[in-house]
């Protein structure tokens, strides 16, 4: 059985919720008996998601509508792969706010890899049209390119409220 681990701390008013593992059919299981114990408002860090199935998906919106009852719900650190869900069903995302990103980018002479991470407030683009700094590769200072088309990626900013 994949490993899911749910570490929960209370920072002010703020529940931060990290969340290890696979999001897939054991998912249900760890996050529901959480759902009465959060308070008004709730950060989910999405950095240690291993990768979603459909499974999962479906749990994870089961959870999300419960959670989001009464509660301020924010998403942090999005990985690729939860930008596309959130790209793909409005109902991973529904009313939370997304407060940081990371996308993945490539160097094509060298074939280095890295995340950069998009933030509200710092480099995060107001609309999927805005222009978009590109990063330099570390070890052959080429321009990197996203792996998914920047318009596509950020195709959520223009429906975010
Ligand atoms: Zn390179």
């Amino acid at each position: 059985m994949a490993n899911i681990t749910l570490n929960i701390e209370k920072k002010g008013q703020w529940e931060h919720i990290s969340y290890t593992g696979p999001i897939n059919e054991d998912t249900e299981v760890h996050l529901m008996p959480v759902v009465s114990q959060l308070g008004p408002n709730v950060i989910f860090n999405f950095r240690k998601v291993e990768y979603v199935n459909s499974c999962g998906v479906r749990a994870w919106i089961n959870f999300l509508r419960e959670a989001e009852k009464g509660r301020k719900v924010i998403f942090e650190e999005c990985t690729p792969e939860i930008v596309g869900q959130i790209n793909m069903i409005p109902n991973f995302k529904s009313t939370a706010h997304i407060r940081s990103v990371y996308a993945s980018y490539a160097c094509e002479s060298c074939d280095s890899q890295k995340w950069v991470l998009f933030e509200e407030g710092r480099n995060l683009p107001e609309s999927s049209d805005s222009s978009i700094e590109t990063p330099a590769c570390e070890k052959c200072n080429k321009a990197m390119e996203m792996e998914e088309l920047e318009d596509e990626f950020f195709a959520w900013l223009d429906a975010a409220g």
